[in-house]
């Protein structure tokens, strides 16, 4: 365990720096510091406002929450009346027409020949059994079928992703991609229903003012203000000597460093030559290019109380798109005359696009897809182009962990985070934070991390505070 005197610095001010902060703060523990390379808290998980008033995220963020600890955090920055909660509605854009998510129980909207190759798929599966699958497209045929991966699930994974399933592991699928129940599908076909994603369990918050990053603004302006450095952006740190070095000439010395930089970085800053083979095969990330239609009018029908819809086929270069004056009325400058959509377009290694054609693509594929009815209702555009956007779950990242996060510990430098653990599974903002606050539970008082060693255990349900499965670890 620490001693109360040694130096913690905390490299990074998202949601996971932040997390870490508060917890040190709380208990009470004084010898800390944080470095952030921006001028404002936040990370990945800030929020805009553009010239003409509309307020932007970088990219849809919606809040979920495995943990009372989270919940408690979030009534205690933004109070009761600084939420507003909605219904999770989300969509899928195809063969012009929305059909309901969970796509695959309300696939009797498909045109005949799209129906007939899904529910042949689906059939195949439950005579022929298959072998544990390898990787997340294994994964896809043995779960959905051949035809239900040709027509949603391929097109739309690579899509979101900006890797072939094929070089993705399935470890991540988890909660997040609901399974395929035969039996639901034929009720649904014969009987003409849908399975939709509103039911009563399915809600989430948003802020009603300032988007996702008043948050973080306010979790940062509760902490003491002498200790987070703005606009210190680290270049260097040297393992040995335990000194992180800053683009200004400025030097932090520390006795734990807490990272929430993504890890390539890390490994570049630390100069370790040797874990570069490992990062460079297992450490891969697509970058999310964001994309703000601020409108004028209101919302055709059909979109007025949609929260999110996914976008699977060619005729568009975004994966995802959010309603995001739907979210709150103040993302706009007048919800009587405005609404706004959000657009997500990946990019990677394997999926390039045109950077300065992209804005130009995202308005034609809006066109197309009947998000809007004419280019006069656009008044205003951003965009946001985050580098590092999705840590990519592939085949070889786990091996690549296990080499890397233990030599870094060796040297007190722990990497947490969406890029500093690269664990899609346990990124989001409520994971973020609490893989923060877990690290110093950690530290200072010898308890053992959940979410970043065990998500399988973190993603099954609501957690108390203090956690029910801590034990004292020996260090
Ligand atoms: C497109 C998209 C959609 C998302 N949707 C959701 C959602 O719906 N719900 C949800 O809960 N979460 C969502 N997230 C995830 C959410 O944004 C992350 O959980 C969260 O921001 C991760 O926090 P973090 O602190 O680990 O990392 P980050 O937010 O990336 O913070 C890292 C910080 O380190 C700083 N930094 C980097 N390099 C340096 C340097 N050299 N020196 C100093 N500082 C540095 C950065 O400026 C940044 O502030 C989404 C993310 C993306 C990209």
């Amino acid at each position: 365990m620490i001693h109360n005197e040694e130096r913690i610095l905390i490299l990074g001010a998202g949601p996971t720096g932040l997390g870490a902060a508060r917890q040190l703060d709380r208990i009470g523990h004084k010898n800390w510091q944080l470095l952030e390379a921006s001028d404002r808290a936040g990370g990945l998980a800030t929020s805009f406002v553009d010239e003409k008033g509309f307020t932007w995220d970088i990219g849809g963020h919606v809040q979920f929450s495995h943990y009372e600890y989270f919940d408690q955090a979030m009534l205690e920055f933004l109070g009761a009346e600084g939420w507003l909660h909605h219904q999770r509605e989300s969509w899928v854009w195809i063969r012009d027409r929305f059909i309901s998510y969970p796509f695959q129980n309300n696939i009797h909207r498909l045109p005949a020949e799209d129906l007939d190759k899904c529910l042949q798929g689906l059939v195949a599966i439950t005579k022929t059994p298959h072998p544990k699958p390898q990787n997340f497209q294994e994964w896809i045929h043995a779960n959905f079928g051949a035809g239900l991966a040709e027509v949603f699930m391929e097109p739309y994974n690579f899509k979101v992703w900006a890797f072939p399933p094929a070089s993705m592991n399935s470890k991540w699928v988890g909660e997040r991609v609901a399974p395929t129940d035969l039996g639901r599908v034929l009720k649904n076909l014969v009987y003409k229903t849908d399975d939709i994603s509103w039911g009563p369990n399915n809600t989430f918050q948003f802020p009603r003012h300032g988007g996702t990053g008043s948050i973080w603004k306010e979790c940062a302006d509760r902490l003491p203000q002498d200790r987070i450095h703005f606009e210190a952006t680290v270049v260097r740190v040297d393992l040995k000597e335990r000194v992180v070095f800053l683009s200004d000439g400025r030097t932090f010395a520390y006795d734990k460093l807490i990272s929430t930089l993504p890890l390539t970085e890390l490994i570049r800053m630390a100069q370790v030559e040797h874990l570069g083979p490992a990062a460079e095969k297992g450490l891969k990330y697509s970058t999310s290019n964001i994309f703000g239609l601020g409108l004028k009018g209101a919302p055709r029908e059909e979109l007025k109380t949609k929260c999110w819809m996914y976008f699977p086929e060619s005729d568009c270069p975004f994966y995802r798109v959010t309603v995001f004056s739907n979210y709150s009325p103040n993302n706009v400058p007048d919800i009587q005359q405005h609404w706004s959509l959000m657009c997500e377009v990946s990019e990677s290694e394997v999926k390039p696009v045109d950077g300065p054609g992209l804005l130009e693509e995202v308005i034609q594929g809006a066109l197309n897809t009947k998000l809007i009815a004419s280019r006069d209702e656009i008044i205003s555009t951003w965009s946001y182009r985050a580098g590092y956007g999705y840590p990519t779950p592939g085949v070889d990242r786990d091996e690549a962990l296990r080499e890397i996060i233990p030599y870094f510990e060796e040297h007190e430098v722990y990497s947490r985070g969406r890029f500093g653990l690269w664990k899609y599974e346990v990124s989001n903002q409520d994971h973020s934070f609490m893989q923060g606050v877990e690290i110093v539970e950690r530290l200072i008082n010898g308890k053992s991390e959940i979410t970043a060693f065990d998500p399988e255990h973190a993603n099954a349900k609501k957690h108390p505070w203090p956690f029910e499965r801590w034990t004292t670890i020996a260090r």
